[in-house]
């Protein structure tokens, strides 16, 4: 079959296939067949595109033509009117936010394949796109918010004196917190970690991080997907209430917390940023889903009266993309290795292609996406 990609908008600079990807399509008997110009964010020629055994022509040709599309961000309805009828659309389509899109897809006659729903199984590992970007940003938010403060992370002795480690404050440990205070902690900084989920004290703990416990009240823990259950208002409160005693201790504050399908809690208010030191720096992972920080801006940097730097970063695995494009475009082509046969998707009776097949001749099958839909005509 043919497949190609849709390029993303900046400043996304993440590509949904690179030349070890490509040739392996190429292997499985494929034809990729990209738009001229599309290595571009990372640099890439396309004569390097070619050399790896793609197809290099023009945008529409490429769009028109092909089977399957791959993106790294949702297309707007308006890359769809270029796309072959039927086309199936294989990527990141932010399902429970980018209605437009979602529409578009169901009414257009698409099928579409939506990496966020990869079940969260031991074989699925290898084709999670959320995962392995997670972990990138993970690491990405701890360089970027390292090289804005303007203090060490790690203990220093020397002979004018001592420097104390800078303290980090990790809040929200599923992927990308993990990756955080692990990198967090290469660099000297002592490390403090909270998660509303128990289970992840003890890899807090297995990383040299403190795990910081709070007395929520009520029940609280996780899906049998792994994924966070939502708290009460209530807990929210007293959760940010005990909170920011840690907040303000704390030079650098990195925050991941999602739950997944729902805009992401807000965890700090911006009285408790304002009891920040000045020059500290907050990095809210979850800007683009609404934020766990009050006064973030997804894709930008604020500084607050008080001197407390806000970074709603966004793409984040965007700052590190050339291996972020390598692990996604990875996962791309084991879902697509594992999903067709002889160019014909799988039935719903596998156990991937039923979590992950969104959209299939119109309809949309999730019923929390379906919902989300018709609460918002
Ligand atoms: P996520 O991105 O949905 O959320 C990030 C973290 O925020 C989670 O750990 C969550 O518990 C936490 N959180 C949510 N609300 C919070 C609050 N109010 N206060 C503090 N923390 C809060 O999570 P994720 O990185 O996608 O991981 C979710 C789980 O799935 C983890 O256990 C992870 O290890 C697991 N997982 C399993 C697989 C697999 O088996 N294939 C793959 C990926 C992830």
């Amino acid at each position: 079959m043919v497949v190609t990609c849709l390029p993303s908008p900046p400043p996304e600079r993440r590509l949904a296939l690179v030349p070890v990807a490509i040739e392996k399509l190429v292997k499985l008997s494929h034809v990729v067949r990209l738009p001229a110009g599309y290595g571009g964010p990372l640099h890439l020629s396309d004569a390097d595109l070619e050399r790896a055994g793609a197809e290099v022509v023009a945008a529409d040709a490429a769009a028109s033509s092909a089977d399957v599309v791959l993106v790294v961000s949702p297309p707007s309805p308006k890359d769809l009117e270029g796309l072959k009828r039927g086309a199936t659309v294989v990527g990141f389509l932010d399902p429970f936010f980018s209605l437009p899109t979602v529409r578009a897809l169901a009414e257009g006659g698409f099928r579409a394949l939506c990496v966020e729903l990869m079940p969260r199984t031991t074989y699925a590992q290898k084709m999670d796109a959320l995962s392995s970007q997670a972990s990138l940003a993970g690491y990405a938010a701890v360089l970027a918010a390292a090289e804005r403060i303007d203090k060490v992370l790690p203990m220093m002795s020397t002979p004018a004196g001592t420097i104390a480690p800078a303290r980090v404050f990790v809040l929200g440990v599923g992927v990308a917190g993990l990756q955080a205070i692990a990198t967090a902690k290469r660099l000297g900084a002592r490390v403090d970690a909270y998660d509303t989920r128990p289970v992840v004290a003890e890899q807090v703990r297995s990383l040299g991080a403190r795990f910081v416990e709070f007395d929520l009240g009520g029940e609280q823990g996780q899906t049998a997907q792994g994924y966070a259950q939502a708290l009460t208002d209530e807990q929210l409160a007293r959760q940010r209430e005990q909170m920011a005693k840690v907040v303000a201790q704390s030079d650098i504050v990195i925050t991941t917390a999602q739950v997944f399908g729902r805009a992401a809690p807000r965890l700090l208010s911006a009285a408790a940023i304002a009891g920040m030191k000045p020059g500290s720096v907050v990095v809210d992972l979850a800007a683009s889903t609404g934020g766990n920080v009050e006064g973030t801006v997804a894709g930008e940097e604020v500084v607050t009266d008080e001197g407390v730097r806000l970074m709603g970063l966004h793409p984040l695995p965007a700052a590190v993309a050339r291996d972020a494009s390598l692990m996604y475009a990875a996962n791309l082509v084991h879902l697509i290795a594992h999903a067709w046969t002889d160019d014909a998707l799988k039935s719903t009776d596998d156990e991937i292609v039923d979590g992950v097949l969104l959209i299939d001749e119109g309809a949309v099958r999730h019923d929390a996406v379906r919902a989300r839909l018709e609460a918002d005509r």
